[in-house]
């Protein structure tokens, strides 16, 4: 993120009264019962505060050119805390300029530790996700005009950049990669850069979650493994938009003792937000289930509404296509009012050259451009915070990434409006129906278990090529790291020797593995016209994603792959225009490895542990986009896949589903259904995609004797999802109940309990029965 311009309490912006607006858009005909929820969030005053002492004179009158006089609170407290060696995590709103945090201290002791001839005495690694962040960041800090060497490094630097960053580079902006693959296995050669370390910055650190955030935490074990191999300990500073639990996860990604500062001082004007559902318009679902309206057509009228309006608005989709369907739309609606308005809209796409990305920005600012349709703007590095109104087409996932997309409209910390709109899905009718859950609880916390065996033992390798492991360092790896250092020397990997354990073949150890692979070798995904290489997709979801005839959504942009060979691990795919998405299907077979912990409901059970799971992709549904109907169901014809992981599953007594008075015959629909609606509710209480968690649900199960319902994480060992969801489970299974018992449909339809993975084409289904299973087991649990 990029340093703000702070504006003074006396120029707030009020261009409009946004609880009026949105009670305007509801009343258009036809809308009448889609507005759910209005909360209005009362303005807030920026606390504000001097320059600390320590930081260099040169460093505040850089700032105070652009225009920052003071600092807000969080930012003076989060910064002292790095200067004073604390490592801290700056977990605040968007806008709220936390890289200030870093900043400070970075350029501060670069400038103050130069030698005397100028050459590096301290020296700062910034690591960010994506590419186009450290960009951003490298034109913010290059842009303060400071005598700092600030450099990228990253998978595009040449040769020669490459010599001068290690030379001479004092600010180097780099990616976990990056540093797994280059940095920390060529250390040696990099002494100069590792000696002189004395802050580490980890922007955007709510990315590393789930097998990523397990593959991240051991990269940043060995950086400071090798950090202290050259003598150096540096601090770290961790920033991130707000996570639930901001101090444990830093902890658990850097293995330290981290501070939290997540109090936001920045202001802020009023913001109404608006809970929108879309209504039934067709019944043309699996099983002649009733649809909503697709989030995105929706959401097109709106901004039209707001474009009509003179609204700045920023409308986020889930995809490029449907970017350019909402502004094709939008421009549609707007050409009927005025000729000129459909000049004003835009669909934004990725792969933009940065001159053309400011371009963007710039229209927007300066109000040429009022509507813009957009993918997730960050993965995009594009800076488009400032504007009226955001239109979120579908909840994002998390809670998290719903208050970043929101923190988006309030330009000047003017008033801002923000809708989400509805996906006919189960997360998003609960949340709309139930608004405390999205406005009123923390932000999720981020799951992922640095311990995870399967992540852990290639780094092990890593690490010990790096440089050889001694026995007192184990900890650093997790509870496993001894048994894993068994098997990799058993296994040849590794040799031991007296004094530790050391990588002695000619190839480097970070091959083995990929840290944004979640599971398997992955795939890749080659052009059929060109035979170039687009990207890759992970080899645990190859077969549910990259399947001959799915389509395939890539950065944005629309594939349809057209084979997939499994030998080779290939998948040729080429651009289509098509107007129909593709989902998997699959059957799962569960066995029960071994329990690790179970709580008693009465005489319900409810358990984690390690399960096998063994799945096969069967077929594919085509649906019709935008509306979601079905077309066609296409079979395939795939090999059985296996996985150990882990799950979380509950169980009910033989008496207690007697009295449900449910008919045998019903229970499999019944624990079908809660098991779907589970899994959609799930990602609400675990940082998680549904598409990462699947699930099993049986009347009777081999190994429990007992109607059991498993959901597991979909990737070897466990993400740390399922465990999430045994911790929270009574709150998550009463979300599901309430979900079900709340839909106003009569069967069962996608908002609750039908799914659109389903391997058995969503039948047997029994809404009513789930909620009887449901009750039958949250009634004797404990308070959470
Ligand atoms: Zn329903
Ligand atoms: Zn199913």
């Amino acid at each position: 993120m990029s340093s703000v311009a702070q504006d003074s309490p006396g120029r707030r912006v009020r261009p409009f009264d946004v609880e009026q607006l949105g009670r305007r858009l509801a009343s258009a005909p036809g809308r009448e019962d889609s507005l759910r929820h209005v909360r209005v969030l009362p303005r807030r005053d920026a606390v504000t505060t001097g320059w600390p002492t320590w930081v260099h004179p040169d460093v505040v009158s850089a700032l105070r050119h652009r225009g920052i006089d003071s600092l807000w609170r969080h930012q003076a407290v989060a910064a002292e805390a790095a200067w004073n060696h604390q490592h801290v995590v700056v977990s605040t709103g968007t806008a709220s300029g936390k890289s200030l945090a870093y900043q400070l201290p970075a350029l501060t002791s670069i400038l103050r530790g130069r030698g005397a001839r100028g050459e590096r005495g301290a020296a700062t690694l910034y690591i960010s996700p994506t590419k186009a962040l450290a960009q951003d960041q490298l034109s913010a800090v290059a842009g303060l005009g400071l005598d700092v060497r600030v450099t990228t490094h990253d998978g595009d630097s040449s040769y020669d950049e490459r010599d001068w960053t290690r030379e001479h580079g004092e600010y180097v902006l780099t990616n976990p990669d990056m540093l797994h693959r280059s940095l920390l296995p060529r250390h040696e050669r990099w002494s100069g850069l590792f000696r002189s370390l004395d802050l580490v910055v980890v922007d955007e650190c709510h990315h590393y979650r789930g097998v990523f955030g397990a593959h991240v935490a051991q990269v940043l074990r060995r950086l400071r493994r090798v950090c202290a191999a050259h003598g150096s300990d540096p601090t770290f500073v961790l920033a991130s938009a707000t996570v639930g639990n901001p101090a444990e996860h830093a902890a658990r990604l850097t293995g330290l003792d981290v501070m939290a500062v997540s109090h936001d001082d920045a202001p802020r004007g009023e913001v109404a937000l608006l809970l929108w559902e879309p209504r039934f318009t067709s019944y043309a679902g699996e099983n002649g289930a009733p649809l909503r309206r697709a989030a995105s057509s929706e959401s097109a009228d709106l901004l039209a509404d707001l474009v009509s309006e003179g609204v700045r608005t920023l409308a986020f989709v889930r995809s490029r296509r449907a970017a350019e369907q909402v502004a094709a739309t939008t421009s549609a609606l707007l050409a009927e009012i005025d000729a000129d308005l459909p000049l004003r809209v835009a669909s934004y796409r990725g792969g933009y050259l940065p001159e053309e990305r400011r371009d963007i920005e710039h229209a927007l600012r300066d109000g040429r451009l009022l509507g813009l349709a957009a993918t997730n703007a960050l993965e995009l590095g594009i800076d488009v915070s400032g504007l009226d109104a955001v239109l979120v087409a579908g909840f994002p996932g998390t809670r998290a990434a719903w208050w970043q997309q929101v923190g988006r409209a309030g330009r000047n910390a003017g008033d801002a409006l923000a809708v989400l709109v509805a996906r006919d899905d189960p997360l998003d009718t609960y949340l709309v129906t139930h608004p405390e859950a999205l406005l009123d609880r923390a932000v999720e916390q981020t799951v992922f278990d640095p311990g995870n065996p399967y992540v852990v033992g290639p780094h092990l390798c890593a690490a010990a090529q790096e440089v050889p492991l001694r026995e007192h360092e184990l900890d650093l790896f997790g509870p496993y790291a001894r048994e894993l250092l068994d098997q990799l020397t058993e296994t040849g990997r590794l040799r031991r020797r007296p004094h530790g354990w050391y990588w002695t073949h000619p190839e480097p150890a970070s091959a083995l593995t990929d840290i944004r692979s979640g599971s398997g070798r992955p795939f890749s995904l080659v052009e059929g016209s060109t035979g170039r290489v687009v990207g890759t997709v992970d080899g645990g979801s190859a077969h549910a994603t990259a399947h001959a005839g799915a389509v395939y959504v890539h950065r944005g942009e629309t594939w349809l792959v057209s084979s997939l060979d499994l030998e080779d691990r290939v998948a040729m795919i080429d651009r289509v225009e098509v107007d129909f998405s593709t989902t998997a299907r699959e059957l799962t077979e569960i066995t029960i490895d071994r329990e690790l912990v179970h709580q008693s409901w009465g005489a319900a059970r409810l358990s984690f542990g390690v399960v096998d799971v063994s799945h096969q992709v069967v077929s594919y549904l085509r649906r019709r986009q935008p509306s979601g109907d079905v077309i066609d169901e296409v079979p395939l014809d795939l090999p059985e896949q296996n996985l150990t992981t882990q799950a979380v599953w509950w169980t009910l007594s033989d008496d207690q589903l007697a009295e449900t008075g449910l008919l045998s015959a019903d229970l499999p629909g019944a624990a079908h259904a809660a098991e779907h609606c589970s899994i959609g509710l799930l990602p609400l209480f675990a940082t998680c995609d549904r598409w990462d968690i699947g699930g099993v649900s049986t009347a009777r199960h081999a190994d429990t004797g007992r109607l059991t319902v498993f959901v597991y994480d979909g990737h070897p060992g466990g993400a740390g999802i399922s465990r999430r969801g045994f911790d929270a489970a009574r709150e998550w299974l009463a979300a599901t109940r309430e979900t079900i018992r709340s839909c106003t449909c009569r069967d069962g339809c996608p908002s609750c309990v039908q799914s659109p993975k389903c391997g058995n084409q969503n039948h047997p289904l029994d809404k009513a029965g789930a909620v009887d299973l449901l009750s039958a087991l949250l009634a004797d649990a404990p308070p959470q």
